[in-house]
């Protein structure tokens, strides 16, 4: 068996242990479904430094380690974070961001100026100053983190930002191209906790 912690956009979050090959949609349903009945847009499977996966990919998914590896992530901690759809893919990531940014000691170059990097500009196209060339600049700054640090902190900044803009390249591009949010201004009202999009 293995423990996961269910956090997110779920009606019971908690720890929950089951065989390892159980079914994400089993882990799901026993964490009380996506709350309110809303769409799953995303999941991260395995804590906060594993690649998202987008909710179709997810819901095809067993919780194992071949599986999840298959799906482009980890299993990692077994830190499962559910994504509904009033979720900003920008504003999930700058906070993330955030968090490595401030978590980094600075002892080594590419991760102390890398992650303050890829939180800034995060940052700055969440709230509507994003640059045309911005993603290609994020995308660079993790190449110069990746396998280039002391310790995993580096590539565990890295990894999110590469798999949010790979899977919803969309959703950045908008926000730069309109300085606002693609997710319906109704679903954003509705929307609660650290990822909810600016409204
Ligand atoms: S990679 Fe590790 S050792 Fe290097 S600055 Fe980041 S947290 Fe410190």
């Amino acid at each position: 068996t293995k423990l996961f912690s269910v956090s997110g956009h779920v009606n019971r979050p908690g720890n929950y242990e089951v065989p390892l090959g159980t079914p994400f949609a089993t882990l799901l349903e026993m964490a009380g479904g996506v709350r309110r009945g809303r769409k799953l847009k995303a999941c991260i499977p395995g804590g906060s430094s594993a690649p998202v996966v987008p909710a179709a990919a997810m819901m095809d998914c067993t919780m194992d380690y071949d599986s999840i590896s298959k799906a482009g992530s980890m299993l990692g901690s077994g830190a499962v974070i559910v994504m509904d759809e009033t979720t900003c893919m920008v504003k999930a990531l700058e906070r993330l961001s955030f968090f490595y940014y401030e978590e980094s000691c600075g002892q080594c170059t590419p991760c102390r100026e890398g992650t303050s990097w890829l939180y800034k500009v995060v940052h700055r196209i969440e709230h509507g100053h994003g640059r045309p060339d911005d993603l290609d600049l994020l995308s660079s700054v993790t190449s110069n983190i990746m396998g280039r640090t002391i310790c995993a902190l580096g590539d565990a900044a890295s990894m999110p930002v590469q798999s949010f803009i790979k899977h919803f390249r969309d959703e950045f591009a908008y926000h730069i191209e309109h300085r606002k949010c693609l997710v319906p201004v109704e679903l954003q009202r509705a929307g609660s906790g650290f990822f909810k999009a600016s409204v």
